[in-house]
């Protein structure tokens, strides 16, 4: 059994009986960042980077157990020495370290390469076991350097001001918001932000990370005044009264998902700008070249085919679902009762 294994609560170390990103409740959580899908209610205490802290509490609520700690401090369990590392995904962002004996293992959380301008650029750590996530895991998926894209968006936003409509850009509200609040030209117009997007912005700001300050729309009374500004909203708000209010106005997506020609389309309404905050084909392989691992795991996304190409190309990999397999058949010989196994598919 390795240092870690994937267990039905999540990525599980036994030896300082913690888990990274667990999916049900545990006692003790290490967090790579504060996405949901990452972050989850319910666990006892919560481990994380300390600008991920503020969000986990705004999410989460303030009575949450939280030790928070910067990039590269130790945190020694039984033993075993954890650390934050810098994933450049969102603000907070952290890879998590395991070391143990000389066995180093690395779970990158989420993460991208390229230098957004908002949250700590991603920092290589070497390892012998690299747990990466591959959501854009296919050699389709190449991304465009930001200004680039950032290019765009101004041009649809200037564009939009000589057509009299008010420009509304549509991206998660955690990370990509703050990414186009921090990118856009602001010499442009004014730019408002959906409240919720204004929400963490201030829990940001008020920890003291540098974002650019703006109105909340609903402090806007007379929204004849917002022809010539760029509204940041979370996807989740599209379609409901308050975008009624702007009308006539032109809407846009910024997503990884634009890449793909189906997701473009399903958005006929708007504008699609391809901008994530994962790594593309290049970055992956990137990383996991510059982790100089002997062991790479990939999970959430094209797992299987990533790590066939892995393979193919000489670099031996599995997928979180092999590794439970596997834990499952050591767990069934050792017991000899094949119901009586410590991991479930379903992790
Ligand atoms: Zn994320």
């Amino acid at each position: 059994m390795g240092l870690l294994q994937f267990t039905k609560q999540g990525i599980y170390c036994e030896r300082a009986d913690v888990y990274i990103d667990p999916v049900r409740s545990v006692n003790k959580a290490l967090i790579t960042h504060g996405h949901a899908d990452h972050a989850r209610s319910g666990h006892k205490h919560y481990l994380c980077h300390k600008d991920s802290a503020p969000i986990l509490k705004l999410r989460l609520g303030k009575k949450i157990q939280v030790e928070s700690y910067g990039y590269n401090d130790l945190i020694q369990i039984n033993g075993v020495r954890f650390s934050f590392h810098p994933a450049g995904h969102i603000v907070g962002s952290a890879q998590i370290r395991v070391e143990h004996k000389g066995e180093i293992w690395v779970v990158t959380g989420d993460y991208k390469l390229e230098n957004d301008g908002v949250c700590i650029p991603y920092e290589p750590v070497k390892c012998h076991h690299f747990i990466t996530e591959c959501t854009f895991g296919l050699p389709i998926y190449q991304w465009r350097p930001q200004e680039k894209v950032f290019d765009e968006i101004n041009r649809w936003w200037h564009q939009n001001q000589q057509l009299n409509q008010t420009s509304v850009l549509f991206g998660y509200s955690l990370g990509k918001a703050q990414r186009l609040l921090q990118n856009v030209d602001e010499s442009i117009g004014p730019i408002f932000t959906h409240n919720t997007v204004f929400k963490v912005n201030e829990t940001l700001i008020e920890h003291g990370i540098s974002i650019r300050s703006t109105k909340s729309i609903d402090r806007v009374k007379d929204t004849k005044n917002l022809r010539k500004a760029l509204i940041i909203a979370p996807q989740a708000s599209m379609d409901v009264p308050w975008m009624r209010k702007l009308q006539p106005c032109s809407v846009a997506f910024a997503s990884g998902w634009m890449g793909i020609r189906s997701s473009r389309r399903n958005r006929s309404a708007g504008r699609g700008f391809v901008l994530s905050d994962h790594a593309d084909w290049e970055e992956l392989n990137l990383a996991i070249k510059e982790s100089e691992a002997e062991h790479v795991i990939a999970m959430h996304g094209y797992t299987d085919s990533f790590a066939k190409w892995l393979n193919e190309n000489g670099i031996n990999a599995t997928t979180e679902k092999s590794m439970i397999e596997n834990q499952q058949q050591e767990s069934d010989g050792l017991s000899n009762h094949s119901h009586d196994t410590s991991a479930s598919k379903s992790a």
